[in-house]
């Protein structure tokens, strides 16, 4: 019988989930309802803009134009923003959109411009002076925006933000550089070892595919601030390829391997077990305002807007729960109101994980922010 399975493929983050925890890389694989989230909105809007600004088709424009850029790159981000907002939507599970951002995405496709410009030699330019041609030779200078990058076997992959022409100062090409547009917060100091290890990736990938390549250097470019930070190492594919041989999934989860910097932000917590079998046994702390917890629901209002909660805690290792008699009064708004009233819509009576409850007053609060699932550790992969 012929295997239609295809095999699977490793991207850089995929590979960095893999390694924060492989629990949360195979959660990752379940078809699980996924979260959005304004930050990864803004960065694909602001990196698709860059992609349609590579590619702008120009000709029969005249060279010497100016004052176009402004105008084009603000139409051209509104279009990839209103995209961005309607995939937003769609999501399963999301918090509020925030139209304020779109501000900040503006700032961050200027920072990236004002990257390629320097990168092409136009240090004494603005937004506004950049004519029709230098921008054309800015082009040029791109060799690919946004290309999808694969190892021959196909086993690691990853997209590719910008491959361009290093030149020097008589504009001669003297290497390339592989560029990844980065919408974050820039490092204090190096590179973090994740973006570093994903630009590695990158770069030798672009080096095994073209066996005449020039110089290859690997750049973070961080919009906010126009900074570039180069990743320097080894050669990561051997690595890579180490990954994705033990990243081959299987019906039985991975080991989950908690921590508070691996979990704080993972969005599966809902099917995973380990994170609150860790906290119950003292392996990883609970503070701050925002708290992750495994509830019973006790009462609601029947608009559901306020209500009583007892706190549970794990019996194994399983997520099996049980009540603890701690209990609180909640307070339920916006979106999280709409979530809780789902739950009760289904009569959904088994415990319930609360994402980032605000615990600071005397009754909890959650709101649009908030995760509110039905708890249900996964044992076993649902996929066929
Ligand atoms: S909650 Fe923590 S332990 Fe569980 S999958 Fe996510 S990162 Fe791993």
């Amino acid at each position: 019988m012929v295997n239609r399975r295809r095999t699977h493929s490793l991207s850089p983050s995929a590979w960095n989930n893999f390694e924060a925890c492989p629990r949360k890389f195979w959660l990752s694989r379940q078809r699980l309802p996924r979260k959005a989230g304004m930050a990864a909105s803004l960065g694909t809007a602001v990196h698709d803009s860059v992609e349609d600004l590579c590619n702008l088709d120009l000709s029969g424009r005249d060279a010497e134009e100016d004052g176009w850029l402004p105008v084009t790159a603000k139409s051209i981000l509104t279009r990839q923003w209103d995209d961005e907002r309607e995939k937003f939507f769609n999501t399963a599970r999301h918090p509020k959109w925030k139209e304020e951002e779109f501000e900040h995405a503006q700032k961050q496709l200027i920072g990236a411009l004002n990257i390629l410009f320097m990168k092409a030699g136009y240090t004494e330019v603005s937004l506004t002076s950049i004519t029709v041609g230098q921008w054309r030779d800015i082009q040029e200078m791109i060799l690919s925006a946004e290309g999808t990058l694969r190892s021959s076997c196909g086993r690691l992959m990853g997209r590719l933000d910008l491959l361009i022409a290093d030149r020097d100062e008589d504009g001669n090409t003297v290497g390339w550089i592989v560029a990844d547009l980065k919408t974050g917060k820039p490092p204090d100091g190096e590179l973090y070892d994740t973006v570093s290890r994903q630009l590695r990736m990158y770069r030798d990938l672009v080096i095994a595919n073209n066996p005449n390549h020039p110089k290859i250097t690997a750049e973070g470019w961080y919009t906010k601030t126009s900074e570039i930070y180069v990743a320097e190492g080894p050669n990561v594919l051997d690595e890579a390829f180490t990954a994705w041989e033990a990243s081959k999934l299987t019906p039985e989860p991975f080991d989950a391997t908690p921590s508070s910097e691996a979990c704080g932000f993972c969005e599966w917590k809902a099917w995973c077990p380990s994170w609150i079998w860790s906290r119950a046994n003292g392996e990883m702390e609970s503070h701050g305002t925002f708290r992750d917890y495994v509830v019973k629901v006790l009462r609601l209002e029947d608009d559901c807007s306020v209500g009583l909660v007892e706190i549970m805690r794990p019996n194994n290792m399983d997520g099996e729960m049980v009540p603890t008699g701690q209990k609180y009064g909640i307070v339920f708004a916006g979106y999280a109101q709409e979530n809780i009233k789902k739950l009760s819509d289904i009569a959904w009576e088994g415990p319930v994980l609360l994402g980032s409850v605000n615990v600071a007053g005397s009754s909890w609060k959650m709101g649009d922010w908030c995760d509110i699932l039905p708890w249900k550790p996964l044992h076993r992969s649902e996929r066929e």
